[in-house]
């Protein structure tokens, strides 16, 4: 891509009432635009990553034999109240139709509408175990949407849900979901400092699974236990009288942090209301048993801004960044012009800063796009020999040709 294609422009200061530093450094790099308190556009520099994000996430759920599906975002209130949710989810945006006097609610999460879809199609065992998932925009009436893009009030999610015979075949899908989970933050560069979380399981099991990563801008608090890696969350920590349920650890490290995911058995819960059953080998009819698995796509892009950044502007993972290399153009168009398009032929993802502006802006603005790679063509690079490469978390710069750097990039 052309920077001079993109109608965005970096901005020297984040607006006034932007308090999070995610949303001040997507806004002044141009990655996002606020509409309003916990509403976000995705311009198209955030939506490249955005799109990093969701194809790690989709490989990852297609690899645990998951199909995806796309369920809408209004729904009747008859789905909520047959679960009680219309009363008890407090954050459920709820509205009335001018014309039907209707009620509706906007999605939150989607048991109402997966269990009585997945009743028109399950009939026996031989139907389960299967899974399904979406990658949706969802929506929470927040009180308050300070955060960012770690929390708003419309959102993506990717929402898993899984559908089996028996409590034992949900533990086994449980823990391969719980392993998918592990890859999607390696691969997206925050799984260094992401927990496995525990929290309260509700009614039906003893606990569920957070995924918490570790960062001042959280707004959780967790108990890491160093020897397991793994962390208890604060509602049940007092009823774990402070030590690690796993190996009995009562010196836990307590940390600020965010959730980007979470795990949760649901057994019959949404199965129970909605007449979600099977016949059995036996013949008999039986509840089928639930798990729903979420991960917030906005939050995990945020908490990624939050890990990386440094005072010049955001410094992107790799495998998450909007291109691999950000190629700024010195007054030698048409060399730059003959890189840019040796690099894409070879796969490489390119944003050319081919604008009217000085060395400097473009110094400036590269690094608070932060792309990992940051490529000089001017007249003192070619006399030196090539092009100048620099990562942006180093501050050391290497001339090159252009054949080592898409040999670099090949590795
Ligand atoms: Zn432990």
């Amino acid at each position: 891509m052309k920077q001079s294609q993109l109608f965005t422009k970096t901005r020297k200061d984040a607006p006034k009432d932007e308090e999070a530093l995610n949303a001040q450094l997507l806004i002044r790099a141009g990655y996002v635009d606020k509409v309003m308190a916990g509403v976000y556009t995705f311009l198209p520099l955030g939506l490249k990553v955005f799109k990093k994000v969701e194809n790690i996430i989709r490989e990852e759920m297609e690899a645990l034999g998951a199909s995806e599906l796309l369920m809408p975002s209004l729904s009747p209130k008859e789905n909520w109240t047959k679960t009680g949710r219309w009363d008890s989810l407090d954050n459920l945006f709820r509205f009335t139709s001018f014309y039907s006097k209707n009620e509706y609610a906007l999605g939150a999460t989607h048991e109402e509408i997966v269990s009585p879809t997945l009743r028109k199609f399950v009939f026996s065992y031989k139907d389960l175990p299967t899974a399904t998932f979406q990658i949706q925009n969802k929506f929470r009436d927040e009180k308050r949407a300070k955060s960012g893009i770690l929390r708003g009030r419309e959102f993506f999610m990717k929402d898993l849900y899984s559908f089996h015979a028996n409590v034992e075949d949900l533990d086994e899908y449980y823990e391969k979901a719980t392993q998918a989970y592990v890859n999607v933050f390696n691969r997206a560069g925050i799984g260094e400092k992401t927990y496995l979380t525990y929290a309260s399981g509700g009614s039906f099991t003893k606990y569920s699974h957070e995924f918490q990563t570790v960062t001042s801008a959280g707004e959780d608090t967790i108990y890491i236990c160093e020897k397991c890696k793994i962390a208890i969350n604060d509602e049940i920590i007092e009823d774990l009288e402070h030590k690690c349920p796993r190996c009995g650890n009562a010196q836990l490290r307590t940390e600020k942090a965010v959730e980007v995911g979470n795990i949760f058995k649901l057994m019959t819960k949404f199965s129970a209301p909605f007449e979600l059953k099977y016949k059995d080998q036996d013949g008999s009819e039986k509840e089928v048993i639930m798990g729903c698995y979420g991960i917030g796509l906005n939050r995990l892009m945020g908490t990624a801004v939050e890990l990386f950044h440094d005072e010049k502007g955001i410094v992107w993972p790799e495998n998450i960044a909007p291109f691999a290399v950000h190629l700024l153009n010195l007054g030698q168009d048409e060399e730059a012009e003959k890189i840019y398009a040796q690099l894409s032929q070879n796969g490489i993802e390119v944003l050319l800063d081919d604008r009217d502006a000085s060395a400097g802006e473009k110094f400036a603005d590269s690094d608070l796009i932060g792309i990992p790679l940051r490529v000089v063509i001017s007249k003192k690079s070619i006399e030196a020999g090539g092009i100048e490469v620099r990562r942006r978390n180093e501050s050391e710069s290497k001339i090159m040709t252009v054949e080592e750097l898409i040999n670099l990039l090949k590795k």
